[in-house]
């Protein structure tokens, strides 16, 4: 099985992904992820992207894609893959589709954790503490959020039409909202 996880930042997909892909032996590809392991490696790609992840902006369709096909590639868990934080606009979603295509897959589901902004400014106050990451302070994390809005109002409507989205209640506690995900995805007709 293939899924997005698609959520605000901070709205819990990271920590769900990773307990999915424990559990249903999923591959957890996460674009956030591979970026961030690119800059802490110091590699040419890390150091490209660097200012536009700290301002809070998307990279460039071309980086995630080519990041997703590789990972993808590398890939050989039996449950599928956990798509998280990607994808972000249309041509990445296109590209996605393609990508499983070639596999001889596709997505079955788009799990859109919905989370009050209240809520996320709490959550992501933590984790700035825990992890300390630039684009996590306030200023460029209401950014990220405000730029959350914009992609959303279009994915999802896109995804939508395709009778994809389930939508969970991520205000919950992490095993409600793992319960939750875990229902909508046994309710996909295999
Ligand atoms: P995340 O951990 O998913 O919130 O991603 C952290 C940052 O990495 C984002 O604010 C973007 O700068 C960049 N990024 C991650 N995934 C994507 C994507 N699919 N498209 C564009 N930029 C991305």
């Amino acid at each position: 099985m293939n899924i997005i996880l698609f959520g605000p930042p901070a709205a819990g997909k990271g920590t769900q992904a990773r307990r999915l892909s424990a559990e249903r032996n999923m591959a957890h590809l996460a674009t956030g992820d591979m970026l961030r392991a690119a800059r802490s490696a110091g590699t040419p790609l890390g150091a490209k992207v660097a200012d536009i992840m700290d301002r809070g902006e998307l990279v460039s369709d071309e980086i995630v894609i080519s990041l997703i096909e590789e990972n993808l590639s590398q890939s050989d868990a039996a449950g599928g893959a956990i798509f998280d934080g990607f994808p972000r606009t249309v041509p990445q979603a296109e590209a996605l589709e393609a990508v499983l295509n070639r596999r001889g897959e596709s997505l079955d589901v788009v799990v859109h954790l919905k989370v009050d902004e209240d809520q996320l400014v709490g959550r992501v106050e933590k984790r700035l503490a825990e992890e300390g990451r630039t684009d996590d302070e306030l200023d460029t994390f209401l950014h990220r959020l405000k730029g959350y809005g914009e992609y959303a109002g279009l994915l999802l409507p896109y995804y939508e039409n395709q009778g994809k989205v389930r939508t969970v209640d991520g205000m919950r506690s992490p095993d409600e909202v793992f319960t939750a995900i875990c229902a909508a995805l046994d309710a996909v007709p295999a």
